[in-house]
């Protein structure tokens, strides 16, 4: 009897097999004409200067406006988007919508974006990034492309040419989500990257955790050696910030700095700094 109604509880909170398949179906079947419909939108999130406080980049978040499941998380629809091969077309329209809120922002503010490794493995993502850029009318100094340790796993060979290819164009290369891979640092280093982005899991263990201290430590101070910038994620809480930065890191981005803000949200306040606002638009 207990067990039960344990069990009925329990199914009230935890959507069933079938709800999650039933959701994933129909994200996987409203993909296909999201683009065509517009439900795409840009979020961006400050990446701050641990040491002036002022914004350097801004990161572009993708978010799906469903006709009916309202707001979803990139979480949820971008490993869908990879499976069929729709992050191709998709990211192509992130990057290009993002080259031309970037112009809005004054000459100094950096923007971010991410891309899958299927970008990475296609055709023409060069040629790609490199037409946009001129289409906008962006300078390629200004943006800077995030990619996670996945992507390089694939194909070892061929990811390196396409990096040092995207970085012959000028564009920066940052490596996201770092720490969460399992790739080896000698093998990490062949890659030409500008930045390393050191992930959230273990600025959420600070101040405490004497790991992620070492950990954040150790990253901070071989990039320093090898002049790559280190990017604390996920800074939440004042004390988090402070100890980011004695461990090393030169910026700083998480909902401490600012959440990510629809586009029209992110705000030029005076004397050029920039700030996302704290408008009502957030996920
Ligand atoms: P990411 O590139 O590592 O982006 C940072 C994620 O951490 C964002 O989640 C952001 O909202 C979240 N975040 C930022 N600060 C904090 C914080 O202080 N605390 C916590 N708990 N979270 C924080 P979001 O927007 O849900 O994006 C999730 C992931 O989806 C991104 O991780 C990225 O891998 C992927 N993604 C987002 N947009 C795109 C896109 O346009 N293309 C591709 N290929 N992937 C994207
Ligand atoms: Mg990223
Ligand atoms: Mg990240
Ligand atoms: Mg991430």
């Amino acid at each position: 009897q207990a067990k039960a109604a344990g069990r009925n509880t329990f199914r009230f909170f935890q959507p069933t097999l079938d709800d999650v398949l039933r959701r994933e179906e129909e994200m996987r079947a409203g993909l296909r004409s999201a683009l065509e419909n517009a439900e795409f939108e840009l979020f961006f999130q400050p990446i701050v200067s641990l040491e002036s406080g002022d914004v350097a980049v801004f990161e572009t978040l993708l978010r799906w406006r469903h006709p009916r499941e309202g707001l979803i998380s990139p979480e949820e629809f971008i490993p869908l988007a990879e499976e069929t091969g729709l992050i191709v077309p998709i990211g192509e329209w992130v990057l290009r919508s993002a080259c031309r809120e970037a112009l809005k922002w004054p000459e100094h503010v950096r923007l971010a974006v991410n891309l899958s490794p299927r970008q990475l493995q296609s055709s023409d993502l060069v040629g790609t990034i490199s037409s946009v850029l001129q289409d906008a009318g962006l300078r390629p100094e200004r943006l800077e492309v995030e990619i996670t340790e996945t992507a390089l796993l694939q194909d070892d060979e061929a990811s390196l040419a396409v990096l040092h290819a995207i970085r012959a164009l000028g564009v920066r290369i940052s490596l996201d989500d770092f720490g969460t891979g399992f790739s080896s640092l000698s093998h990490v280093f062949r890659y030409p990257f500008d930045k390393l982005k050191i992930d959230r899991s273990f600025t959420a263990g600070l101040p405490d955790k004497m790991e992620a201290q070492a950990l954040i430590r150790a990253i901070a101070c071989m990039g320093r050696d090898l002049g790559i910038e280190v990017v604390a994620e996920g800074v939440e809480t004042e004390t988090q910030a402070r100890s980011v930065r004695a461990l090393g890191c030169t910026a700083g981005q998480g909902f401490l700095f600012g959440r990510p803000v629809a586009a029209a949200d992110v705000q030029l306040g005076g004397r050029g700094r920039v700030q996302a606002s704290s408008g009502p638009k957030r996920l």
